[in-house]
């Protein structure tokens, strides 16, 4: 028999695949306006040619603990939080429209999903604040889907396996961050204009499941240039008196240039884009006024890896570098599409929301080819065990059988059979029975907002790219009509449960075709569900809300102790330098200073910085690099010392970039213990030698 913890260890190899990881690794291989239609208000009625919105942004931090904390995404049990390469960011927008008084709020988190718990949380906050303003129906929330932030922040048991169960410091970081960012946006709303550009970015992305795309119709194929969606769409926000507000642009691409080796806090690489186009603005993290907001937000990236030479490559030495190379590429196409946006948007603001049992949809024979259709109970394939193409899991690469991953995961069920319903899918464990509740929702928000001639289809699954491209059509027959010229796919919004693959990639149940919790027909349910929302949208009328999803914020437990109380040897105190820089560098070396310090789940440093990295300006030090830049990296790990075993060193690094100014500079490190007599925390702080940069 195993121990409940080797059984969560195998658990969690599985998650990796739930997470969608699609990189090898090295221990635990994984994958890893406008004409109104005819009786209809539509996206015109009083709005017909309207040009003119409010718009609002905002950013706050979101970064959760930054040690001993499971990184959701690979789901990697040794994968542990150990530091902050970038802080984690909400950027949120608020968009009204004057003309019919509607409004809505649109984030992209730097998150691996946007749970449904989250999203319960913040739109619960928001009426506390707003009343009736902010609801389900009108707030979208998506993720970047960086697989390098801390988890535990669902409420569902399938995501928080690795975490050893919930973690109730992150789930308010990123809650109460999310609402702070979205308040802000609310706060700075002022008239002005929405303008668009759109254009390829080639040699940023890859099909990661080839062989599962080649398996729909040719003719289907064929109206395509290439095998993922290379497009970019751009919206910039202006305000009437000039003030640039920031812009949104969805690309599609997984945000996995970071691999499951490393331990950092990072934004990966469409983090890395927003920090490059933000930093070319001027924007204040630490500020509460209006600040440039720029958001690189995800699409139909299902099967979309920014590893274009295949495998982990992504055409980096290492991982950072990787993820500067796919970062850069993301930002210089948003610059120049944001220096070009000049087609204004028209039309008003509107939406339409609903919850589905995705479990349990009848989807008519006109969706899915010929036959009636039925979705299943949650579950996903042995066949995930085996890893995307580009990284093989734990039973072996392709063709894992479940034998071979018996060993690994003898605690579940895994068996080659299915289920009628869930056709080719051999079944690996049936999220959906699971007692006392499913371990994974199955009643999932379906959104779909239009600003002006722009659709956002938000969706609560990774689509792959041919599924992204169908229900995009599905939108745009019954929305072209009422004017409008651009659909895109919002995902990774509101909830998460999955991928949603074609029904023909289903079939080969590659790692998306097994990742499909609902079934074969589960695109087909999707294009049912939002071909019903846009027809109301359309003709201007009420769709019924559907079932309210459980709230399961009461049911967590938490496996896993906070820190007790943090010691450090008796010579020194907090913030006292263990080693220390040299006297002098050269511009492109890197400083490196280890600190005696506390340990990072006592305080996150919300809006704050664990590092400072000053230069001698007269009598006064200047702040020239924070811990969320580029190049500083802080680090966080314990150190055996006498007698209490609970002393951290925080090791600050900062690559000295090759501009920096010659001159006295030292490292600042700022902290915070918690006292084992009385329990409290008490912030200190830690300063390097005075070194020469030359
Ligand atoms: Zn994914």
């Amino acid at each position: 028999m195993s121990s409940p913890v080797i059984r969560l260890g195998a658990l969690a190899l599985v998650l990796v695949l739930a997470a969608c990881g699609q990189r090898g690794s090295r221990e635990v291989r994984t994958e890893g306006g406008l004409p109104v239609g005819q009786g209809g208000q539509g996206l015109g009625g009083t709005c017909a040619g309207q040009q003119s919105f409010l718009i609002g942004s905002g950013i706050h931090d979101i970064t959760g603990p930054a040690a001993e904390v499971g990184m959701m995404g690979y789901v990697e049990l040794a994968q542990q939080t150990a530091g902050i390469h970038q802080r984690l960011r909400s950027r949120a927008f608020v968009i009204a429209s004057p003309c019919n008084g509607k409004r809505v709020v649109f984030v992209s988190a730097d998150l691996g999903m946007v749970f449904q718990g989250v999203k319960q949380q913040v739109v619960r906050r928001l009426k506390a604040t707003f009343g009736p303003l902010y609801s389900d129906e009108n707030v979208l929330l998506s993720a970047t889907h960086t697989h390098s932030g801390p988890g535990g922040y669902s409420h569902y048991a399938l995501y928080n396996l690795s975490t050893f169960g919930f973690e109730p410091k992150n789930f308010e970081a990123i809650v109460q961050g999310i609402y702070q960012s979205i308040v802000r946006a609310h706060e700075h709303l002022a008239p002005g204009r929405i303008t668009l550009a759109a254009g390829d970015l080639l040699e940023a992305s890859r099909n990661r499941s080839l062989e599962a795309y080649r398996l729909n119709p040719p003719e289907e194929r064929a109206r395509y240039a290439y095998d993922t969606d290379k497009r970019m769409t751009l919206l910039r926000f202006t305000k009437d008196s000039g003030a640039e507000v920031g812009l949104i642009n969805w690309f599609a691409v997984h945000t996995t240039s970071m691999g499951q080796a490393h331990q950092y806090i990072s934004g990966d690489n469409k983090g890395y884009a927003s920090y490059l186009f933000e930093k070319s603005r001027g924007t204040r993290y630490d500020a509460t006024g209006d600040t440039f907001v720029a958001a690189f937000a995800q699409s139909n990236e299902g099967d979309v890896t920014p590893n274009i030479f295949g495998g982990e490559d992504g055409g980096g030495r290492d991982d950072f570098e990787s993820t500067a190379i796919s970062g850069r590429k993301q930002y210089e196409r948003a610059a120049s599409l944001y220096a070009s946006a000049t087609t204004p948007l028209s039309g008003g603001v509107d939406y339409r929301h609903v919850f589905v049992k995705m479990d349990d949809v009848e989807v008519q024979p006109v969706f899915t080819g010929g036959t009636p259709a039925h979705t299943c109970p949650a579950a996903f394939g042995i066949s995930m065990l085996s890893g995307a193409e580009d990284g093989p899991g734990v039973g072996g690469g392709e063709g894992a059988t479940c034998a071979a991953i018996h060993d690994v995961w003898s605690a579940f069920t895994c068996t080659t059979t299915t289920t009628r319903c869930q056709a080719e899918k051999p079944i690996a464990l049936e999220m959906g029975s699971m007692q006392p509740f499913p371990w994974s929702p199955e009643v999932l928000p379906l959104q779909l907002v239009t600003l002006g001639n722009v659709a956002l289809v938000a969706v609560p699954f990774e689509l792959t790219t041919m599924a992204g491209r169908r229900l995009r059509e599905t939108v745009r027959a019954r929305l072209e009509s009422a004017g409008v010229t651009e659909v895109i796919i919002a995902g990774l919004a509101n909830a998460y449960s999955g991928y949603v693959a074609t029904r023909e990639e289903y079939a080969r149940q590659d790692y998306e075709g097994a990742s499909t919790h609902f079934g074969p027909w589960t695109l087909a349910a999707l294009q049912q569900e939002f071909d019903a929302l846009a027809r109301a949208l359309r003709e201007g009328s009420s769709v019924p809300p559907g079932p309210t999803p459980r709230d399961l914020s009461h049911q967590q437990s938490r496996l896993r102790p906070g820190v007790l109380f943090d010691d450090k040897p008796l010579w020194t105190g907090f913030g006292g330098v263990f080693s220390d820089a040299r006297e002098t560098y050269a511009r492109g070396e890197a400083v490196r200073v280890t600190f005696w310090g506390g340990h990072p789940k006592n305080d996150p440093r919300l809006q704050g910085t664990f590092l400072r990295v000053q230069r001698r300006e007269g009598l006064f030090w200047k702040d020239v690099a924070y811990d969320w830049d580029w190049e500083t990296k802080y680090t966080w790990r314990r150190s055996y010392c006498l007698p209490t075993l609970a002393c951290s060193h925080v090791v600050i690094e900062w690559a000295i970039p090759p501009d920096a100014a010659p001159g006295s500079y030292r490292i600042v490190h700022e902290g915070d213990w918690k006292s084992g007599w009385d329990g409290r925390v008490r912030s200190y702080q830690g300063t390097s030698r005075t070194f020469t940069v030359k």
